[in-house]
């Protein structure tokens, strides 16, 4: 039975970041992914990672624009701490390594990126995250002896001992289907986010919210989870993302009459506005009949006003994708866009070292809620918040085990319990529907009703919905009845996450009566900080979700208009 220090769910950057902090910290680490690391989603972030490098930028200008970002609700406690460590973090991935662009006098270049008041974003062409993922990978290789690796390993639940503490995970072999107890002194989740609880989203086929769900199934409450960013720029049939860089780079939007419409929402910043304000100008053009394409449901976004070298220099991703899944040379013609979901803003509350509620459970980068994003993240500062609180989450976590022996735990019964769970499943008779058509029910009415404008009976719909899918998902049938590389089985499980996920989504989004950041309430259009100004919290009660609230910290910035 494997035990450690530290046992980290998730290899992408938050979780890495966790590893190498807590080993340099001389704790012994378990990594465990249920893909190999460098195919988490985090090796699709193109853009690239805020910070306030340059000479005449300030970390509190950063801060003040994340908090204005996040339409106040963000915590400015946890903002200041993520911008004022930025500079350092950025520049030690340097160090180890990331070959972050570099301007003609040899200094780290920067870009422009949405909701900014000046150039910030540090990147690697438009491959930063593949980047600064493989640069991490080579620096756990590194420290092999404290760090053990379990690739291609599946989390199927949390262990939580009689005292409450978390005391580690059950995880299955992906390759031959084992299934055996990890137990740890601490725990950090770095799952990801639960983009494919909608469709089309951005993100990969394996960002299916596992952390977020396992966590409210222990206790855990989660935050925010109401608010899911839609990005602008996503193929219209794919959902593919074309990065923020490509406006960075000062690329435009149009509407089928050939306009610049971000001029009548944000005159000032136009395509550079914050992606809430940018996704719903462009929501609106559709719906008012003012779209491109077949049925009018695109926007065109025009990199030809880019001169040709500098994109193929520094955006040469959406070139081939801008090619292979739209047909469009990107370099000389508009390609077709829309909104599409991208990002939760929500996930597992956490304080500003990644402790959850419960002891001994940590939670790092997509998947936690720290919140600095509140109501809508800013482009490139979720890489930021991956390394800076997946490092000051292993740095919290390998001090608190050194003060602390073995956990306590009765590990047989759980390791029983997961594998009946498993077996359950694999012999279902096929008389329900099948798993990959309740997912496909799911992400459709979410991005249908928990989208870029919501109302109560959409809502509500939704809700009932989704309660529905979640009796069929506890009876949908799979077809592999194997132990080797049973996708299917974990597909199920997959399931069973999202539908949680989706299911706190719009039970916060119902509860949430005004608009802010990334939701948009038709039946509810303004902001009201008198009565919302707070966060939703939302529990796992006995006969469901419960909902509570919390105070946003303000620290310097006191809530006001938002222009851009
Ligand atoms: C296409 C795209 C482009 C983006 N571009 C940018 C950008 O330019 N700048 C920016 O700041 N942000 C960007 N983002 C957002 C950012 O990339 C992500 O929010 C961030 O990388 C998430 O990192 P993470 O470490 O939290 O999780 P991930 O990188 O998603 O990693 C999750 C890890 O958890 C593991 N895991 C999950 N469930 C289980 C389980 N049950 N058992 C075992 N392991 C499990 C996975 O295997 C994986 O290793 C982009 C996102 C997308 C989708």
């Amino acid at each position: 039975m494997p035990a450690h220090d530290v046992l980290i769910i998730g290899a992408g950057l938050a979780g890495q970041r966790a590893a190498l902090a807590a080993a340099q910290q001389g704790a012994s680490v378990g990594i465990m992914s249920k893909v190999h690391p460098v195919r988490s989603h985090s090796v699709a972030a193109a853009g690239g990672i805020n910070a306030a490098i340059s000479v005449d930028d300030d970390w509190r200008s950063h801060a003040y624009d994340t908090v204005k970002g996040s339409d106040f609700l963000g915590d400015q406690d946890a903002i200041e701490v993520m911008c004022s460590e930025a500079p350092q973090e950025v520049l030690e991935l340097e160090h180890m390594g990331v070959t972050f662009h570099r301007n003609d006098r040899g200094e780290m270049d920067l870009r422009a990126f949405g909701g900014a008041s000046m150039k910030r974003t540090a990147y690697v062409a438009d491959i930063t995250g593949q980047a600064m993922l493989h640069v991490l990978y080579e620096q756990l290789m590194k420290h092999h002896e404290t760090v053990e690796r379990f690739e291609e390993w599946f989390t199927t639940s949390l262990l939580v001992n009689d005292e409450g503490e978390c005391a580690g995970v059950i995880a299955r072999d992906v390759r031959s289907g084992r299934m055996e107890v990890f137990t740890a002194k601490n725990v950090i989740l770095a799952c990801g986010g639960a983009g494919q609880a909608y469709k089309p989203t951005t993100n990969g086929l394996i960002v299916t919210g596992d952390g977020i769900a396992m966590a409210y199934r222990v206790g855990a409450p989660l935050m925010d989870m109401e608010m899911v960013q839609y990005h602008p720029t996503c193929l219209v049939e794919t959902g593919i993302l074309i990065t923020e860089g490509a406006r960075g780079e000062g690329a435009h939007l149009l509407n089928a009459n050939g306009e610049r419409f971000m001029e009548k929402s944000a005159p000032n910043k136009m395509e550079l506005a914050s992606r809430d304000v940018v996704s719903r100008a462009e929501q609106i053009e559709i719906n008012e009949g003012r779209g491109v394409g077949p049925n009018g449901s695109g926007i065109f976004l025009d990199v030809t006003v880019v001169p040709r070298k500098r994109t193929l220099e520094a955006l040469r991703e959406i070139v081939n994708l801008g090619r292979d899944f739209a047909g469009v040379d990107i370099t000389r013609e508009p390609i077709m866009i829309r909104p599409g979901q991208h990002y939760i803003m929500g996930g597992v509350k956490t304080d500003v070292d990644g402790r959850t509620p419960i002891d001994g459970l940590y939670a790092a980068g997509e998947v936690a809620c720290v919140s600095v994003h509140g109501g809508n993240r800013l482009g490139a500062n979720s890489l930021l918040d991956t390394l800076i609180f997946g490092r000051r989450s292993g740095e919290h976590a390998a001090a608190r085990a050194a003060t602390m022996g073995p956990p306590k735990l009765d590990t047989g019964s759980y390791l029983r319990r997961d594998e009946a769970t498993l077996e359950a499943i694999i012999s279902r008779p096929r008389d329900g529907r099948r798993v990959s058509e309740i997912k496909d029910e799911l992400g459709e009415t979410m991005n249908k009703h928990a989208a870029v404008f919501r109302d109560e009976q959409g809502l509500r719909g939704a809700l009932e919905t989704v309660g529905r899918l979640k009796e069929e998902a506890a009876g949908a049938w799979i077809d592999d009845r194997g132990t080797v590389f049973n996708q299917d089985v974990l597909g199920a499980l997959e399931l069973g996450y999202m539908v949680d996920c989706a299911e706190a989504t719009v039970v916060a989004a119902i509860e949430r009566k005004e608009s802010r950041g990334a939701q948009f309430r038709t039946d509810y259009p303004e902001r009201n900080d008198e009565e919302w100004l707070k966060h939703i919290d939302i529990s796992l009660g006995e006969s469901g979700p419960e909902v509570s609230y919390s105070p946003v910290t303000i620290t310097q910035w006191q809530p006001e208009e938002r222009k851009y």
